[in-house]
């Protein structure tokens, strides 16, 4: 991994004009008859229009390609609660992303509130100005109730791209890892190890593409999750094991085919690795130091299939082949929600496209000339040019047939080649 000083970071940051982002005017502005458009007097009439009809809002404003990247800075990378002030610089971040990948305008906001009904009443006012919501490093389990709560309250679409997205690449990489290991989803045990804003929300994908409850042990920092356990909230609750032999994740993860870890770094030792059973899947997630590093999963056994948040190995699982596409689909049909049925196209068409030829440019940026669907190469790589079209037109199209899309699109070809790049 490219080794990153502190010098050097604070430099990009504050280097010509500070932060990441600006906002740019896209109409003609020389003339005063333009600025008579722009603003006073012509401004009214779209104004009039809206109030008639709000939707005309996707049409005379901005309001259909911009994005909102709220947090309230409690769980900001893994620095932790670090303050809404704090985590400035990493939604800027998120917008760069947003903008550079999916072609989307983002607002960051930053709100100063912990409480959960202050922070949505907070959001809830100001979403009028957005196409759609993008909630960011906000705490768990409060990340839970703020997400319900504003998916119930707005007419736009709403993701904690923490829960989510995650759990859309991971679940991408689950399906081909298993494929490529010739196992069923239906019967294959999974050990998830961490049960935070992440990891609830993987398992539950994971359990939409067919996994099945009494397959899976989740654990926290206390051990094994299981109904003997008094201290769980509503969402630990709801994976609890009734089995009462395993209690640590040594215990857990003898024999089984899947190990999920969102947790802490260095958690799962070689031992454990090799107790599991033959091909197993490793997605060690912990950021930056994943539960067990690539080389010493490796090293334990060769049929292990392997992923990491890591841009440095294969297989990565990165939250920008997702949130970009997903909200540029959601907000092409103008959608009011972004709903299971959308997420769960989100995962197919990203696990789809990890089986077909990889292009050259791809090939080319990781220095290599034979990606081909396989261990090595089971989730398509963040530099992938077909991404925008496939996931944003699955998602887009997901959204009219799940009936939350206000626009139809016609023309689908035409449509996927106004994303190429
Ligand atoms: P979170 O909400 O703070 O959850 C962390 C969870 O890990 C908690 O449930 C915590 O247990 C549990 N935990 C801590 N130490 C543990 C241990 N030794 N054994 C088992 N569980 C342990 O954080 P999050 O947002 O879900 O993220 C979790 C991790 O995943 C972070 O490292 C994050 O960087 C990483 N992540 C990676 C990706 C990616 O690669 N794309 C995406 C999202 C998150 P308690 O509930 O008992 O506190
Ligand atoms: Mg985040």
């Amino acid at each position: 991994m490219v080794k990153i000083s502190k010098e050097a970071a604070l430099e990009y940051h504050q280097s010509g004009r500070p932060g990441k982002i600006e906002v740019k005017p896209t109409k003609a502005y020389r003339t005063q008859t333009d600025l008579s458009l722009a603003y006073s007097p012509g401004v009214a009439y779209p104004c009039l229009e809206i109030q008639d009809n709000p939707d005309d809002a996707y049409k005379y404003t901005d309001k259909g390609n911009l994005v909102a990247v709220i947090s309230n800075g409690t769980a900001v990378l893994g620095l932790g609660d670090i303050g809404a002030l704090s985590g400035k610089p990493v939604m800027e971040g998120k917008g760069l992303l947003f903008k550079i990948y999916g072609g989307i305008d983002v607002f960051d906001i930053e709100v100063n509130e912990k409480d959960p009904e202050k922070f949505c009443e907070a959001v809830e006012r100001i979403a009028p100005t957005f196409g759609g919501i993008n909630l960011e490093d906000i705490k768990a389990p409060e990340c839970f109730y703020i997400e319900e709560r504003l998916k119930k309250t707005l007419d736009i679409p709403v993701m904690h791209d923490d829960q989510h997205g995650t759990a859309i690449i991971s679940a991408a990489g689950l399906k081909n890892a298993l494929e490529v290991a010739k196992k069923d989803i239906k019967q294959v045990r999974i050990v998830v190890n961490g049960a935070g804003a992440a990891a609830i929300s993987c398992t539950k994908l994971y359990m939409a593409l067919g996994a099945q409850k009494e397959n899976i042990v989740m654990l926290d920092s206390k051990g094994v999750i299981s109904t003997s356990r008094t201290d769980l909230n509503e969402q630990k609750k709801f994976f609890a094991t009734t089995r009462t032999d395993i209690h640590t994740l040594a215990e857990a993860v003898k024999d089984a085919d899947v190990f999920v870890g969102l947790s802490k770094g260095n958690v799962l030792s070689q031992d454990m690795v090799r107790s599991m059973a033959k091909d197993p899947v490793i997605f060690a997630l912990a950021n930056p130091v994943p539960e067990i590093s690539y080389e010493d999963a490796m090293a334990a056994r060769p049929d292990v299939l392997m992923s990491t948040g890591r841009t440095d190995y294969p297989n990565q699982i990165n939250n920008v082949i997702g949130f970009p596409y997903i909200f540029r689909g959601a907000l092409d049909v103008h959608a009011t929600a972004i709903n299971e049925e959308m997420k769960m196209a989100a995962v197919h068409a990203i696990a789809d496209l990890a089986k077909k030829p990889v292009p050259d440019v791809v090939n080319d940026v990781y220095k290599v000339n034979n990606l081909k669907f396989g261990r090595d190469y089971f989730i398509p790589k963040p530099v992938d040019p077909r991404l925008i079209s496939e996931v944003s037109a699955a998602v887009a199209k997901a959204a009219i047939k799940s009936g939350v899309a206000r626009k139809k699109i016609e023309n689908w070809g035409q449509y996927k080649a106004s994303l190429s790049v």
